[in-house]
């Protein structure tokens, strides 16, 4: 969130994203965000079970391509909490919480997509890596996972590995093999664009980066896929769900969060924006800068102007703390 005051969970903000499948070949040309939610529709993928398997066999590596704020990173957060929620002894409770969305009590709930955490039980362990925190020093990613799991004073045994498990990169288009100019740290790698992940029957690999990534990406074996996410699906209710947090922090009541939320659609349909909305960083953004009065300006280049000066003070703000 933009308001560095605001630490609600991820489930309060959270509307689940479009996923589709892409057909062999269509991986390089498919980078952009898609306004046209017609074609290939038959792709679509809305649930976990979908994702992680295909005609009833597991998928061994799966890479999860979107541009920047397409929601890569949160959909991998939230993977990592439903994984959680099925191991968890309150699933039932857990369950009734997952669909929480801030649509009036009348509405059914519109979060479908991905509810079936039952399929994450399967998986024993889900062992999750930022790949930037090891670029240009760790090529090998079980290693990565020893190395994260040591470093936070957890005991560690291979025999894991043994286990099926779940193993999910974030943001490959971030990491790098180590400088060959620096002797010491140099690998020998002889795949120079990915790193090195196990490849077992019992484990999963998902990888996720942005389209330039997997772009001369090889695929030889059947048990790999590629997946697409641009943007979330319902917009509306994102922004809704964000209003709320920010008024609730204020102590604004339900029915003035409802109209704030109405005249920002309306304004927005107004100033013809509505297809920045479908990309979730952005439309976290610009309720932002409604909510606190900024989104008056007619051009697109004030917006963005605001939105650049956001994030400016913001990381002078973290700079100066
Ligand atoms: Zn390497």
């Amino acid at each position: 969130m933009l308001d560095s005051d605001i630490d609600v969970p991820l489930e309060r903000i959270y509307v689940p994203p479009s996923i589709k499948k892409l057909k062999r070949g269509q991986e390089d040309r498919c980078g952009g965000i898609e306004t046209d939610n017609t074609s290939r529709g038959e792709n679509n993928v809305s649930c976990y079970k979908e994702l992680l398997h295909r005609d009833g066999n597991q998928n061994n590596t799966m890479y999860i391509q979107g541009d920047p704020g397409c929601g890569k990173t949160t959909f991998s957060t939230k993977l990592v909490l439903d994984w959680c929620n099925a191991h968890s002894e309150n699933i039932i409770s857990t369950k009734t919480i997952i669909p929480r969305m801030a649509t009036s009590s009348k509405e059914t709930p519109k979060q479908t997509h991905f509810s079936d955490v039952d399929a994450l039980r399967d998986y024993t362990f889900l062992f999750f890596v930022s790949l930037r925190e090891y670029s240009g020093t760790m090529c090998n990613v079980s290693q990565m996972v020893e190395d994260a799991i040591k470093s936070n004073k957890l005991p560690w045994d291979d025999s894991v590995w043994e286990d099926k498990c779940i193993v999910l990169t974030d943001a490959a288009d971030e990491w790098y093999h180590p400088d060959p100019s620096k002797s010491n740290s140099a690998c020998k790698c002889k795949d120079r664009s990915m790193p090195q992940y196990l490849q077992r029957n019992n484990i999963t690999n998902i990888i996720t980066a942005r389209p330039w990534k997997l772009a001369n990406l090889k695929m030889s074996d059947t048990s790999t896929r590629i997946f697409q996410i641009s943007g979330v699906l319902d917009y509306k209710t994102l922004a809704e769900n964000v209003i709320n947090v920010l008024a609730e922090k204020d102590g604004v009541s339900q029915k003035a969060h409802q109209s704030k939320c109405n005249d920002f659609l309306k304004k927005l349909t107004y100033k013809n924006m509505i297809n920045l909305m479908r990309i979730p960083a952005i439309c976290v953004q610009l309720v932002h800068q409604f909510y606190v009065g900024r989104l008056m300006e007619d051009s697109l280049c004030a917006i963005y102007m605001y939105m650049l000066d956001m994030h400016i003070a913001k990381g002078l703000k973290k700079t100066s703390n």
